[in-house]
Order: C-alpha cells, then sequence, then structure tokens
C-alpha cells in the first residue's frame, strides 16, 4: 500500500472505531439471557482494558453461579422448539446471521483490534471467516440428522442423529470472535442450544455476536452469553446440571480443571487446547516457500496462535543459510498500533501475558540458547503490551524454550541431521495438534505426516483451513474433532432404530405344556 493510502486506512479504521468505542464507553456490556441484555445478579462489574494504551473499553457484567444458572435454565427451556424447528428454517436463521455478520465486519474488525492487540490485517479476515463459519453450518443444518442404513437379515437398522442438549461454550481470547463463531454455528446447526462464557480479557466481540443473533430473530434462549471470569461463572457452567456437555477452547491446564469440574455430571466434553508446533524443513525443499511460511506460522496474529509453529527444525545441511535469511525476515517485522494496516505484530493481550512472554527471554539465556533477534519489550505506540518479534536459535528439542508453550511471536529453532530425528524431535514434547513439513519428496512427506503424532499435517503449506476437515490435536493438545460433519459427532447422540421385516423368529416364552 502507498504511504498515503496506508495513513488514510488507518485514520478510517480509527474513524470507524471513535462512535463505537463512545457507545461501548456509555452502556456497560450485558449478559445476553433468554433474549434479554441484562446486568449481573449481584450487580457486579469488571473492566475490559486495551492493550494499546490501557485505556477503559468498557464495563463489563460479571457474571456468577446465578446468572449461569438462569442462562442454563433458559437453554433448557429453549431447547426442544429450536431442535424441532424445521432444519430449513433453522437454515435461513443462520444464514440471516451470517449476513448480519459480514454487514458489520468492519465493525467487528476494529473492535477485535482495539480489545485484543491484534493487527487489522488479520482480524479484518477473521470477522469475514466468523460469517463463512455461520453460513457452512447453516447449510449443513439440513444433514445434522443424517445417519447410516446398515441391513442386516431380518431388519433395516438405520442410525440417526439427534442434539445432545443445552451444551455450554467456553472460549479463550487470542480471536474471540472467530473462535466464538466457529464453536456457536455448529451447535446451533445441531439444534443445540447454547450458553457461551466468553475469554474475560476480551469480551467485547462477543457482546456485539450476542446482538447480531438476537436481531436475526433467533429465538430466545436459544443462545445466552454470560461474560465473567472463569474460576466463577465458567466453573458454574461446567458443573450446571441442565448443560450436557462442554466445548472448551483454551489451555491445556484449563481442560484437565474443567474434565474434575464436569465429571460429578458426566459432561461429553471437546477440548481444543495448546500446542507447540514443529515446522520441519528438509534441504530439499522449496526454501522460498517454505520461509514465508515459517514466518507467517509463528509472527502472524502475535504467535498467539494455538496452531502456530513455535518450532522450526531445520536440517543442519541448510540451516546457516535458512537461519541467516530467517533472522532478517524477522528484524523487519513491522510491530505497531493494531488499526494500522502496516502493522504486523501488535501490543499482546495483557501485562500479565506479556510478562510470561518475556519471561522465556531469561529461560532461553539459562538453557544456553541464543537470542538471535528481539527478547524484549517493545516502546510502541500507546505504550502498550508490545515485544519485539524474537528469534531463538541454538536450542535443543529438551530446553524449555522448545517444550513450553510461549503463546507469543517467539520462535525456537532446532537443527536435525535426518528424517527419523527430525520425527523424534518433533515428537517429544507433550503436545499435538499440528505439524508442517516442508520437502519436495512425496513419498518422505507422506511417512513424516504418518509419523507425526498431531491432528492436523500440512506438507509444503501453511495451515490453510477448510471447514469439511477435521480440526483438533492428540495427546495434550486436545480431545475431539471439529468441522464438517465431526461437529455433529459431538453436539449430536448417535442413535440406533431397528426396523424388522416381520420375518425373523421370536423366541416364545410361557407357552410350554
Ligand atoms: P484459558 O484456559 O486461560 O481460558 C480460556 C477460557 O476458559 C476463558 O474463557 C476462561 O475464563 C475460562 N476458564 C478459565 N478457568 C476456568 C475454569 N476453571 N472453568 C471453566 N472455565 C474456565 O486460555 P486463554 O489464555 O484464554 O487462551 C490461550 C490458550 O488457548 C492457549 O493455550 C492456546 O493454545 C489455546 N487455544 C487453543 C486452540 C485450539 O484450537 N487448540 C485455539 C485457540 C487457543
Amino acid at each position: 500500500m502507498a504511504k498515503a493510502d496506508t495513513a488514510a486506512a488507518f485514520a478510517a479504521n480509527r474513524d470507524r472505531a471513535a462512535p463505537l468505542l463512545k457507545q461501548l464507553n456509555a452502556d456497560a456490556i450485558g449478559h445476553l439471557i433468554d433474549g434479554e441484555i441484562l446486568p449481573s445478579t449481584s450487580g457486579e462489574v469488571f473492566e475490559t482494558t486495551s492493550p494499546i494504551d490501557g485505556s477503559v473499553v468498557a464495563q463489563v457484567a460479571r457474571g456468577n453461579a446465578d446468572d449461569i444458572d438462569r442462562a442454563a435454565r433458559a437453554a433448557q427451556r429453549a431447547f426442544k422448539s429450536w431442535r424441532d424447528m424445521p432444519a430449513a428454517s433453522r437454515k435461513k436463521l443462520l444464514h440471516r446471521v451470517a449476513d448480519a455478520i459480514e454487514a458489520r465486519a468492519d465493525d467487528i474488525a476494529v473492535l477485535e483490534c482495539i480489545d485484543t492487540g491484534q493487527p487489522h490485517r488479520f482480524m479484518a479476515k477473521a470477522a469475514i471467516r466468523g460469517a463463512e463459519n455461520f453460513r457452512f453450518f447453516a447449510d449443513k443444518c439440513m444433514e445434522a440428522r443424517d445417519g447410516r442404513n446398515m441391513p442386516s437379515d431380518e431388519h433395516w437398522n438405520v442410525s440417526t442423529r439427534v442434539p445432545i442438549g443445552p451444551v455450554g461454550i467456553i472460549t479463550p481470547w487470542n480471536t474471540p470472535f472467530m473462535l466464538s463463531t466457529w464453536k456457536i454455528a455448529p451447535a446451533l446447526a445441531s439444534g443445540c442450544t447454547v450458553v457461551h462464557k466468553p475469554a474475560e480479557w476480551s469480551p467485547v466481540t462477543a457482546d456485539l455476536l450476542s446482538r447480531i443473533v438476537k436481531d436475526a430473530g433467533v429465538p430466545d434462549g436459544v443462545l445466552n452469553t454470560v461474560h465473567g471470569f472463569g474460576e466463577d461463572a465458567g466453573k458454574a457452567l461446567t458443573e450446571h446440571p441442565a448443560i450436557k456437555a462442554i466445548a472448551f477452547v483454551g489451555e491445556t491446564s484449563t481442560g484437565a480443571a474443567i474434565m474434575a469440574q464436569g465429571a460429578p455430571t458426566l459432561k461429553r466434553v471437546h477440548f481444543e487446547l495448546g500446542g507447540k508446533n514443529p515446522v520441519i524443513v528438509f534441504d530439499d525443499a522449496d526454501l522460498e516457500r517454505a520461509l514465508d511460511a515459517v514466518v507467517f506460522m509463528i509472527y502472524s496474529l502475535n504467535g498467539e496462535r494455538c496452531t502456530s509453529s513455535s518450532r522450526l527444525l531445520i536440517q543442519s545441511s541448510i540451516a546457516d543459510t535458512f537461519i541467516e535469511q530467517l533472522t532478517a525476515r524477522v528484524r523487519a517485522l513491522k510491530v505497531g498500533h493494531p488499526l494500522d494496516p502496516d502493522t504486523e505484530i501488535g501490543p499482546l493481550i495483557h501485562q500479565r501475558h506479556l510478562d510470561k512472554v518475556c519471561s522465556y527471554f531469561e529461560i532461553a539465556r539459562q538453557d544456553g540458547a541464543t537470542i538471535a533477534v528481539g527478547g524484549a519489550p517493545f516502546a510502541g505506540p500507546g505504550g502498550g503490551h508490545y515485544v519485539q518479534p524474537t528469534l531463538v536459535t541454538g536450542a535443543r528439542g529438551e530446553m524449555r524454550v522448545a517444550q513450553e508453550e510461549v503463546f507469543g511471536p517467539f520462535l525456537t529453532v532446532i537443527p536435525f541431521g535426518d528424517e527419523r530425528e527430525a520425527i523424534e524431535i518433533a515428537n517429544a514434547v507433550q503436545y499435538g495438534l499440528t505439524g508442517y513439513v516442508w520437502t519436495a519428496d512425496m513419498g518422505r512427506a507422506l511417512r513424516v505426516a504418518d509419523a507425526l503424532e498431531a491432528g492436523m499435517i500440512w506438507l509444503n503449506s501453511e495451515n490453510v483451513r477448510h471447514l469439511p476437515t477435521p480440526f483438533g490435536g492428540m495427546k495434550s493438545s486436545g480431545i475431539g474433532r471439529d468441522g464438517g460433519d465431526y461437529s455433529f459427532d459431538f453436539y449430536m447422540e448417535t442413535k440406533h432404530v431397528a426396523l424388522a421385516r416381520g420375518t425373523h423368529k421370536i423366541q416364545r416364552l410361557g407357552v410350554s405344556t
């Protein structure tokens, strides 16, 4: 973009945000319960602040167990009529939600940038992806109940699916709007009603989504949103007896806590958790494309991305040249204001998260790795939670910087000798979400894809989502799959119905003479 165009686009983003922020400052964000926007029963609120400059974006209702109870009961009351609504009507309503998201995509994008610090260049697309999630699952409504026919000699055996009931959805702060739609759309398409507990560090666009869904005419109680903290609102949701299942996206340790909290009420759980994903670059790869993908998959979205390739496994024979080129690219990354269209890395979500990311600089040094680029906070516009994009070289697989999820613009480079060693290093972590492999040898690509312990593998590609495909992780990265028909397996019960041909012999009891 030419300099003048960039400045104009930056100004336009600010102008778009100004009246929205004024509105948010005037009215506290409330819960959506049974079709009404309401304060908390306790009257308590908390503040959401912008990572750009610490300014208060909004006061937000702080939900507790009472608010969760009201929302869960509303979801329970709404369930039967939503379940029994003809699929075509449900489809129409969900398309209407998608239309409304598209119509407000620019507002959603700027608010998301201000609430989370994510750069506008990525958030503009995230809002559109939110609409696509609703559109895709709107069309899937028509096949949600589909099953199989498994005829035997005397029966037709058919399976069908029925929605499980009211479900709880708990989401994180990294790309909140996109992730909320990714979980809520399939739940509603299945015929489930929902209580959503958005992340407390990024509640703003969940409020917009609540209003969009309500205004689109989705019946009262079908989507309920309760804001608040994990330890009270989130915990109460996972324990509520009316809630049949919990779809959770967040940290691995929170997933473990939720599993324990949900055990007494036998909650079905679906977990999308942390990752420490490898990108493996072999010496025969298209190195130009591989370099683009390596940089994109860790430094986009502030590195606050579960599928980021935070470990680069580079074949020793090309390591020096590749790292030299990588170093130049990382040095040139543009850290700046999230509403500036040129910005590639914005401020991190929260001071606590900035502190966590920065703590890994010392950890890297103590482990004996080298900080080749970055390694310090960054003085960005507004004085917010900015950090320098960081590249750590000379690491070994067992180091903490090669094992633990940093969740920031922080890449750890580990050299390897051959295919066997690459696989060994890649798998020697507790996580198993994604893996990326770059090689011109298709046989090798397939062997490595088979051997990697991860739920999603991209060969010669960065992460490009295709909504029908299964999304989810192995090991400590998750339980279950989302996407396409896989989502229905979670939100629905599979039921078997046997139809007799009337020919089979029925044992006759009580007729002995
Ligand atoms: P987090 O686990 O701290 O919080 C996520 C949500 O859980 C929030 O809404 C929070 O309020 C709630 N919560 C916290 N404690 C709870 C409890 N005891 N009971 C019920 N709810 C509770 O995660 P985060 O810091 O918001 O997000 C970052 C993490 O999310 C990273 O680990 C990242 O990898 C992961 N993530 C995973 C995926 C994926 O698809 N696998 C996608 C995005 C993010």
